[in-house]
């Protein structure tokens, strides 16, 4: 079974979507990878749905990637044991670190971070932006605000305090927690909420030792002012246009998304547009026009995957949205000016033998009228500067570590495979071939280009080029 298709789907997994049934027509519909989002339900939830898409994953053949995306140190409000409070511009609202019901007046804001960071005057944007305060007064404990656009409020509600940096670490205690359930579960993506600073990564990395790989969430203004060096060491990364576009005025968001993605195109580093991408989804069996735009961009401007979040966790037509996406996907793919315009920019190969070997493969494919780049790899690591040089034609992973197999499912054109171990690169030269054909990528005849590492077996030792012809 293959995808039409070089983007990847991320789908995001929630009540709508809990049953053996509905995972796995995503799957089908064309869902390349799972994210569990650890700010919503337990963990008996996430093993279940984990267990789910591992029997997927065994009974089709084809490695899946789980991604454990982590709340991260996201300020919320406390409860309403009354029910939502209607907030009315110019009324006064206190937010006390004091814990207690929320009503009309006041509401908990468990977090002591916040009042040492912020000062009169400062602006606090709660339920992702919609209510707007202004503190007038402040003490230690209690921040009285004066209500700049109003709104009905109820449990849990998010805060974002913009223009400040917060002294937070990354991680909370719930995300150690998470982090340590999630990787004994066998995520193969750990996902990093409201990054500010690279040591952030750093931490987080520490802790994960290798066990995943580690994507970066962008929704921080101050992780913008050090993007170059946050992505650097990061493995992959997210445009998280939902928080960024609360966090920034929304007409921001879009530059600042072109240039997250060109950058991890020049790196080699995959990245993902995310968050209501097909939003009216959630409640209507079709997109608007306006949505199935943002989709073709983030396609054109050759991201590696683009995600559905509330679409297919909570929405009414799940595997619908997945549908669409994919629809979308392969109409942009299939044109011209894509093919001319994006195909056609290729990054600058850095001064080592596997990105010598990789953008040589793709021009001897692309010269010969080859099917396909088949990569046998041990780390990934040349699959994905295969990737990053976007070639015309679909690059088979051939893998004996079934984790990079499952990690390559997000990065641009990769079909991964895993098999046993080889010893010989004939024998990998006979698999690359029949599989090739066995999942429709060739038929008798047909030229495949070949890169391995030989001897076999030493992780970032690509080496050789080989063509050959499908028996
Ligand atoms: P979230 O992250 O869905 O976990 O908030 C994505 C975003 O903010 O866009
Ligand atoms: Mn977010």
């Amino acid at each position: 079974m293959r995808r039409y298709r070089s983007t990847k789907i991320v789908a995001t997994l929630g009540p709508a979507s809990t049953s053996a049934k509905t995972i796995r027509a995503l799957f089908e519909a064309g869902a390349d990878v799972f994210r569990f989002n650890f700010s919503h339900g337990d963990h008996a939830d996430h093993q279940a749905r984990h267990d789910i898409v591992r029997a997927l994953e065994r009974e089709t053949g084809r490695p899946i990637a789980i991604m454990a995306d982590l709340q991260g140190p996201k300020l919320r409000v406390g409860t309403f044991p009354d029910g939502p409070i209607e907030l009315v511009a110019g009324q006064r609202f206190r937010l006390e670190l004091a814990k207690g019901p929320g009503t009309r007046d006041r509401v908990t804001l468990p977090h002591p971070e916040i009042f040492a960071a912020i000062g009169v005057g400062t602006e606090l944007l709660l339920d992702d932006g919609k209510i707007r305060l202004r503190v007038v007064k402040l003490s230690k404990r209690v921040a009285e605000t004066e209500v700049i656009a109003g709104g009905p409020l109820s449990d849990r509600k998010g805060v974002n305090v913009p223009n400040a940096v917060l002294p937070l670490s990354a991680l909370t205690d719930k995300d150690r927690t998470d982090l340590a359930f999630a990787l004994d579960m066998g995520a193969d993506w750990i996902a990093l909420s409201f990054v500010q600073r690279p040591e952030d990564v750093a931490e987080a990395r520490k802790l994960i030792a290798g066990r995943a790989a580690v994507l970066v969430k962008l929704e921080k203004p101050a992780a913008i002012d050090k993007l170059e060096e946050i992505v650097e060491i990061a493995d992959a990364v997210m445009v998280a246009r939902g928080d960024l576009g609360v966090e920034l005025p929304p007409e921001q968001v879009p530059p600042i998304q072109k240039r997250i993605v060109r950058l991890c195109r020049a790196l080699g580093k995959p990245v993902i547009v995310a968050t209501q991408m097909l939003d009216s989804m959630v409640a209507s069996p079709a997109p608007t026009r306006a949505e199935a735009s943002d989709v073709a961009t983030a396609v054109y401007d050759s991201a590696d995957a683009v995600m559905l979040s509330a679409e297919t966790a909570a929405g009414k037509y799940p595997v619908e949205s997945v549908t669409m996406m994919d629809r979308i996907i392969q109409r942009v793919e299939a044109d011209d000016f894509y093919l001319a315009a994006a195909l056609a920019e290729h990054a600058v190969p850095e001064k080592t033998v596997s990105d010598a070997i990789t953008l040589a493969a793709r021009e001897v494919a692309e010269t010969i009228g080859a099917r396909c780049i088949v990569t046998y790899t041990t780390s990934g690591s040349t699959t994905i500067r295969a990737s990053r040089e976007r070639p015309a034609v679909p690059i088979l992973c051939i893998t004996s570590s079934l984790v990079t197999a499952r990690r390559l499912a997000m990065a641009w054109g990769v079909h991964a495979i895993h098999i046993a171990h080889e010893e010989r690169f004939s024998a990998v030269v006979q698999h690359a071939t029949a599989l090739a054909k066995r999942d429709e990528f060739a038929v008798s005849g047909d030229k495949v280009v070949i890169t391995a590492g030989v001897p076999m077996g030493t992780p970032g030792s690509t080496n050789v080029l080989r063509i050959e012809r499908i028996p």
